[in-house]
Order: structure tokens, then C-alpha cells, then sequence
């Protein structure tokens, strides 16, 4: 057996991992980061940044929003089912984070944007090449791990934990894992973070702990090594468990590498109908991908269809889509028409093309009638105005002309959310809301501030949560590795 020692273990280098384990030794601790992957960054590496509010970039735009607004109107969103001190603290620190972000690590900005139309401002997307470009997520947490290292945090790549050991005296004394070769790693420590980043890559804990059957009615991103292992190893130290949720969007789950103005297109506030053939939104509402998802599960095999005629295809094609976001970038779309005839040619079987809204309803398998009788309503509500589900005129476009188009949309996620309990502090707390010394935790492992559904309104709000509550963790952690 390999053995080290650290003053601070820190279990997972997601954004809180690696943020923990940044601010613990800023603070002076020597850490010891255990991460399963053989790269640090876990699925922030696809993102594109974190909230954050009071920041220079939002007073450079002249952006109208402070902590105290942000704040009474997450509340408000959540209905007060939510750790209040804890939301405080993180809108609180979230400037000063973006700061650190900036200043100690030497992660650039382009600005702070909205990620769709009645968002708020406060997604700061990291620069890529100087501008806005995906993926900034993975420059950031490259930044936040140099920083870390410079601290003189050592990563053991590839070296899964499998358990926090105890001491009799019921302090955790150290963390047990497995490197690449099989051989066993003990790490000595007064301190543990737990940041595993949830449990989207199992299948069968996320039907126990939400309800959600994957591939069924919930199709999210599963990236591997999520299998929940934190919740797990925290619940055996004796941690109190929390309800778990999603975060919740929707997706047309074989289009994900295809062309952008696929999605671009659909995604626009059209048609929308479930398998009744029935309308069940107002679709303006299409850009609020967690309002959209949420719709979408409650309906019939929980799955919606995007319609289009070609004279609105023609129109983006030619003008471009009604409403734009940073993530599918809708610049491209004149290619929208080859675009789905290449993805129908490749046995995509999200995308539909027929002469007939008989044939559409065939190909996607929707009563033919029920669909003629909801496009007509929707084709006279055009002239007179929505009034089943009161969407803005402007985009009431009638379906009228062939060939038709659909795609079929189903409930997402971008990962799993809660499972331990903390304090504001990040230290992990019991069922019977006791400290468990010397335990912490941070990120999507704990992250139930949302109630009921993600918070889409205040974008960038789970990398946000998990870099702020990472550095709540690493601060903690280090004070009480060091107090004697
Ligand atoms: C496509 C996509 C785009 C996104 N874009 C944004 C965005 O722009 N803004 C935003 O706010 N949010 C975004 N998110 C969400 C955000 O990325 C996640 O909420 C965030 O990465 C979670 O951070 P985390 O550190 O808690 O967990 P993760 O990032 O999932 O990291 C967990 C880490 O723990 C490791 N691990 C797991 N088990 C063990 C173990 N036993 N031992 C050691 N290591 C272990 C994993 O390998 C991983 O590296 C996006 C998510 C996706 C999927």
C-alpha cells in the first residue's frame, strides 16, 4: 500500500473539488486531491462559466442587479424550500469569487450574459481565444488546478477514493483509495471534501433517489465515473442524506454531436405538441430549457415534438432563428433544410421531414386527426392571437406549407443534484443536524438550493454554486485541519 499524508483530502477535481482544494491550500493547508478521471475538471470541462453577482463585468454593462434583488427573487422562485443562509453566503461571495477566479488563478472573462431573453445577467462566460466560444468551462478549471498546484496541492490522477476511515475517537483520519496499477493509496488527514459531482452516470440510483428512469423518461448527460460515489462514502461517515433532484432540461438525445442548427431551430418558440397531438405550453417559454423540460415530463411517454413548416425554415434560413443563445449558436442555420435530410439519410431518428401532416403524424407516431384539428386552432390563432396559452404574437407563424418538419424532444439533465447534508460552512452535517468533524463537502453532492427545479433565471447557477461552496469547504476544511 501506497501512504501519504495531507492536512486536507480533498475527494473529486470537478470545480468545487478543484476549488477546495485551491482555497485550502491558499490557506495554507497541505492537500491531497483524490480524483477518479485521468483529468481534473469533471462535467464542467463542457461548460461555459458561473454566476456571479456585484461583478466588475456587470457594472462595466451597466447590468441592474445586486445581491439583495438576486436574492428575494431566488426565494421567492424556490417558495423559501431552500437553505436560505447558504443561498445568501453564495450570492454573497460570488463577486469575490469571480475576482479570485480572475486575480489569483488567471482565469479571463469575456463578460456576464444572459443565456436567454428574460435571464438575468449573471452567466460569466470565460474567454476562449479572447471572445465567446464553448467549452471555457475546461480553461477555467485548467487555471483553478494550476493555481491549486502552485499552492502545492498534489493531484493522484486516476485514484478513485473508496472510503473514509474513522479513528475510535470517531474523527476521520484518512482516505483509502486505488491508483491505475490496483495498488491501494491510504492518505493520513484531519480533514475530507467530498466533491464527486452526483450520480448522473447511475442509472439505478437515480431512480431511487429521484424517480427518473433513464433513457425512459429522462435522457441526461451520463458522464462517467458519476456513480455517486461522495453521497455513498459521506452516508457511510455517517452524513444525513437530502431529497435529490436533476438538473433539469431537454434534449433531442441522438442530435447531440450534429450540426448546431438543428437544435437551433427547434428549440425556437414554434409548434409544440405532445403524443395527443395537443399543445401543453406557451412555447416562448422554449428558451427556459428547465420550464421545458419540466413540461415535457409531465406529458404522455414524456416526450414533445417541435413542428415547422418550410416557410419558417426558409425564413430562419435566410433572416435567422427568433432568439439566440451562446449555446446553440444559431449563425449557421441556412444549411438547416441539407442539415436534417443528412440526419434523416443517417438514421437519425430525432428529426422527421414529411409531405403531409398525415405522414408527420405517422412518422411520429401522433393520432393524425388530433394533430390536423391542434394545427388548425394554432393556424387561426395566428390571425386572432393565442388564446389557449397566450404566446406572444410575434411568434405565431402558421403551418401551412410542405414539406413538414419535427423533431422530438425529451426530458434531459446536465447531471444530479443534493444527496448530502451540509451548513453554509460546507461542513457535512447528520441526519440529526450534527457536525460530523472534520467532514465537508461541496458542489452538485450537496446543491439543493433550487427547490423544486434548477434556477435558469440566474444562469451559470450550478458552476456558480460549486466553485463558491468548493472555497467555503477548502476554507473550512483548512481551519479545522489546523486548529491544533
Ligand atoms: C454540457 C454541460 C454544460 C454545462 N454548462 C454549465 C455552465 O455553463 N454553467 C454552469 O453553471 N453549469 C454548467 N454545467 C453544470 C456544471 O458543469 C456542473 O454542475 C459542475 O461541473 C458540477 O461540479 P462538481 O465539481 O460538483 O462535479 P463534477 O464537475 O461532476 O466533478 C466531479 C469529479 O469527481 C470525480 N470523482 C467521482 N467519483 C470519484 C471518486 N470516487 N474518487 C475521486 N474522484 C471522483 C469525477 O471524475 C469528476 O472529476 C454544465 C454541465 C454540462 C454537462
Amino acid at each position: 500500500m501506497k501512504t501519504l499524508t495531507a492536512d486536507v483530502v480533498v475527494i473529486g477535481s470537478g470545480p468545487s473539488g478543484l476549488s477546495a482544494a485551491a482555497q485550502a491550500s491558499e490557506d495554507g493547508a497541505k492537500v491531497v486531491v483524490f480524483e477518479k478521471a485521468n483529468v481534473s475538471g469533471g462535467a464542467a470541462n463542457m461548460g461555459m462559466g458561473p454566476l456571479g453577482i456585484g461583478t466588475k463585468h456587470q457594472q462595466d454593462m451597466m447590468v441592474d442587479i445586486d445581491v439583495k434583488s438576486a436574492f428575494k427573487e431566488f426565494m421567492e422562485y424556490t417558495h423559501w424550500r431552500s437553505d436560505a443562509r447558504m443561498v445568501k453566503k453564495y450570492f454573497e461571495n460570488s463577486a469575490d469569487t469571480i475576482k479570485w477566479l480572475e486575480e489569483s488563478c488567471g482565469v479571463e472573462f469575456a463578460g456576464a450574459y444572459k443565456y436567454f431573453p428574460k435571464s438575468h445577467e449573471t452567466w460569466h462566460i470565460v474567454a476562449v481565444n479572447g471572445g465567446i466560444g464553448r467549452n471555457g468551462g475546461a480553461i477555467m478549471n485548467k487555471h483553478i488546478r494550476e493555481y491549486a498546484e502552485e499552492n502545492g496541492t498534489e493531484f493522484l490522477m486516476e485514484t478513485p477514493a473508496k472510503k473514509i476511515v474513522k479513528s475510535d475517537d470517531g474523527k476521520i483520519c484518512a482516505v483509502i483509495g486505488t491508483d491505475a496499477s490496483g495498488e491501494e493509496v491510504r492518505c493520513d488527514c484531519k480533514a475530507v471534501v467530498i466533491a464527486t459531482g452526483g450520480c448522473g452516470d447511475n442509472p439505478q440510483m437515480i431512480k431511487e433517489r429521484t424517480g427518473y428512469e433513464f433513457q425512459k423518461n429522462m435522457f441526461n448527460f451520463a458522464i462517467p465515473g458519476l456513480k455517486g460515489d461522495g453521497i455513498k462514502m459521506a452516508a457511510e461517515a455517517g452524513a444525513g442524506t437530502t431529497p435529490m433532484n436533476v438538473e433539469m432540461m431537454y434534449i433531442l438525445p441522438n442530435s447531440d454531436a450534429g450540426p448546431d442548427c438543428i437544435p437551433a431551430v427547434f428549440m425556437q418558440p414554434n409548434l409544440l405538441v405532445n403524443k395527443l397531438g395537443q399543445r401543453f405550453i406557451d412555447e416562448e417559454q422554449m428558451q427556459n430549457t428547465t420550464f421545458t423540460g419540466n413540461a415535457i415530463s409531465f406529458q404522455k411517454d414524456a416526450i414533445a415534438f417541435s413542428i415547422i413548416d418550410s416557410k419558417i425554415a426558409k425564413y430562419y434560413m435566410k433572416k435567422g432563428v427568433d432568439v439566440v443563445n451562446f449555446v446553440h449558436h444559431p449563425d449557421d442555420v441556412a444549411d438547416f433544410a441539407e442539415a436534417v435530410d443528412n440526419s434523416i439519410a443517417n438514421d437519425n431518428p430525432d428529426v422527421v421531414k414529411a409531405d403531409t401532416i398525415e405522414e408527420l403524424a405517422e412518422k411520429l407516431g401522433v393520432d393524425a386527426e388530433a394533430l390536423q384539428d391542434t394545427i388548425d386552432e394554432y393556424n387561426d390563432m395566428c390571425e386572432t392571437g393565442d388564446n389557449l396559452f397566450y404566446k406572444p404574437s410575434k411568434y405565431m407563424r402558421p403551418i401551412e406549407k410542405a414539406p413538414f418538419y419535427a423533431a422530438k424532444f425529451r426530458p434531459g439533465a446536465y447531471g444530479t443534484l443534493g444527496g448530502i447534508k451540509i451548513n453554509e460552512d460546507a461542513q457535512v452535517l447528520t441526519q440529526e443536524w450534527e457536525k460530523v468533524p472534520g467532514l465537508f463537502a461541496a458542489g452538485t453532492d450537496t446543491c439543493t438550493i433550487y427547490g423544486d427545479s434548477y434556477m435558469f433565471l440566474m444562469p451559470g447557477n450550478t458552476m456558480g454554486y460549486c466553485i463558491n461552496t468548493g472555497r467555503f469547504a477548502g476554507s473550512s476544511a483548512a481551519e479545522y485541519a489546523q486548529e491544533d
